[in-house]
């Protein structure tokens, strides 16, 4: 097998996380806007089967790992039958699903069949007004029972997602920290990050993670954990004395981690993005389409891939938001 390619600050890109859809059943406060959003017309988002020649076309450079994600992926007509092409992907090792949870209940079972590894579930409350409130629609979700339903299917590890923000659920970190003294859950602190919509939210929202990690303290000893097997990102773990699970943040606005970044994405309308944030896209659609070769697309951009993301200069609701980036 080949050798990941290294970006122009030898860092090796291996890992692709894709956006299949721009749509999402939820609204969530710092991500979407409630009403009035331009869905991309269908013609404009790469099929399952172009998906698959991508990713195909990009393995044979070391691309190993993938991510899917959205919007929210869940709602996309056969997701299953998504994963069972992308694992048919010589070189492929590990496919991760990054969803809000709502439809694991009812599709993990089928997605573990299919051949997906492992989910990230976004869940920013453990009450159901909150829930309701902060992703401004009220679908009844118990993101615990859609954790529950995610480890029987054997998609571990599992890891939840919560932005803190202040004033709005950071009087739930304790709460959420708990959950891995029983269970093996992974917990996983995101602050917030000042891009999108962001509706009323403000920088003074952002809990920065080493106050996230103060407050944890109170549960217990915290001991610096390795991550849970088969993790790809930025977080760094600890474990409570004792627990099953771990309790990690990831702190894109206090403490960048952009020097080992290894990941690039793929927007729903098949724009390549060598970072989170930045106008480097390249369009990766167009010439699938014309049946042109993807490979020397894929250098360039990684030639060009910048060094660090510019989150920090920003101001509130700067940048495009996550669902439409593939966050
Ligand atoms: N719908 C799926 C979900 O919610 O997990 C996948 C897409 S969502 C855009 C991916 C992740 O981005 C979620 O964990 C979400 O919490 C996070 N996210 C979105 N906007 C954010 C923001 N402004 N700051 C921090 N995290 C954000
Ligand atoms: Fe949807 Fe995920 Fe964005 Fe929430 S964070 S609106 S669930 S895409």
């Amino acid at each position: 097998m080949n050798a990941p390619l290294k970006d122009q600050h030898g860092r090796s890109i291996e890992y692709l996380r894709i956006s299949i859809t721009d749509r999402c059943n939820f609204r969530c406060v710092y991500c979407m806007p409630e009403a009035g959003l331009d869905w991309l017309p269908k013609a404009e988002i790469l099929s399952y089967e172009e998906l698959e020649s991508v990713v195909r076309q990009l393995a044979p450079l070391g691309l190993r790992r993938l991510r899917i994600t959205g919007g929210e992926p869940t709602i996309r007509p056969d997701l299953s039958t998504l994963i069972r092409m992308l694992r048919a992907v010589p070189g492929i090792e590990d496919i991760a699903l990054s969803t809000n949870g709502v439809k694991l209940p009812a599709m993990a079972r089928e997605l573990a069949a299919a051949g997906l590894d492992r989910v990230n579930m976004s869940t920013d409350s453990l009450r159901p007004d909150r829930i309701a409130a902060i992703a401004r629609r009220n679908l009844g979700f118990d993101p615990v029972a859609a954790a529950q339903a995610a480890l029987e299917a054997g998609l571990e590890p599992v890891k939840l997602n919560v932005v803190v923000m202040r004033g709005i659920n950071d009087d739930e970190i304790l709460d959420f920290a708990r959950l891995t003294l029983e269970q093996p859950l992974h917990v996983r602190f995101i602050e917030l990050m000042p891009v999108g919509e962001m509706a009323h939210l403000t920088n003074d929202h952002i809990v920065p993670s080493d106050e996230v990690l103060a407050r944890i303290g109170e549960l217990g000893a915290l001991h610096p954990a390795k991550g849970p097997k088969r993790g790809n990102g930025p977080a760094t773990y600890h474990r409570i004395a004792g627990a099953k699970g771990t309790v990690g943040v990831i702190t894109p606005m206090t403490h960048t981690y952009c020097g080992s970044c290894n990941r690039v994405r793929l927007t729903a309308d098949g724009r390549l993005r060598t970072c989170l944030y930045g106008d480097h896209e390249v369009n990766l659609r167009d010439p699938l389409r014309r049946g042109e070769p993807l490979a020397p697309l894929f250098v360039q951009a990684l030639a060009e891939k910048p060094l660090e993301h510019q989150l920090l200069k920003l101001q509130v609701g700067g940048l495009r938001a996550l669902s439409q980036v593939g966050g």
